[in-house]
């Protein structure tokens, strides 16, 4: 491999820069594809529900407390496309997940929060911008 990459420093940091920026875009596009994938999941997930008739409403627990897990973050995607309703992402174990959510890693979500492409949203509940220390202002 390294006989193909020139000699001096400079040209190899702008290759390695290079490299770094294409490994990010596709990082960015695989969230987003994830996002998307998630998305059509919930959508399968909802039309298997309307077609199954009411099933019997389990016993009232009370208040669920929210168990938040720090380090840990979930993707909640959109329902459809245009719905008003957007991604979230969420600390583990927020209880304001409305939709079907899949774990993700510390960078997915930072990826998510930080990537006009994916076009994610702090949850308001659980904040998982503040833990990961992003201003999204
Ligand atoms: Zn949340």
């Amino acid at each position: 491999m390294d006989e193909m990459l020139p000699p001096d420093p400079a040209r190899l940091r702008v290759i390695l820069a290079h490299l770094d920026k294409q490994m990010a875009d596709h990082e960015t596009i695989g969230t987003y594809l994830r996002l998307q994938r998630d998305a059509v999941q919930a959508a399968i997930t909802n039309a298997e529900i309307r077609r199954k008739p009411p099933a019997a409403q389990p016993p009232q627990q009370g208040l669920r407390r929210m168990k938040l897990k720090p380090g840990t973050y979930m993707l909640e995607p959109k329902i459809q496309p245009d719905h008003p309703r957007p991604a979230y992402v969420h600390v583990g174990g927020c209880s304001a997940i409305e939709r079907p959510a899949s774990e993700c890693t510390i960078r997915q979500a930072e990826l998510s929060l930080t990537q006009q492409a994916v076009g994610a949203q702090a949850c308001p509940t659980c904040r998982p911008d503040m833990t990961l220390g992003i201003d999204v202002a």
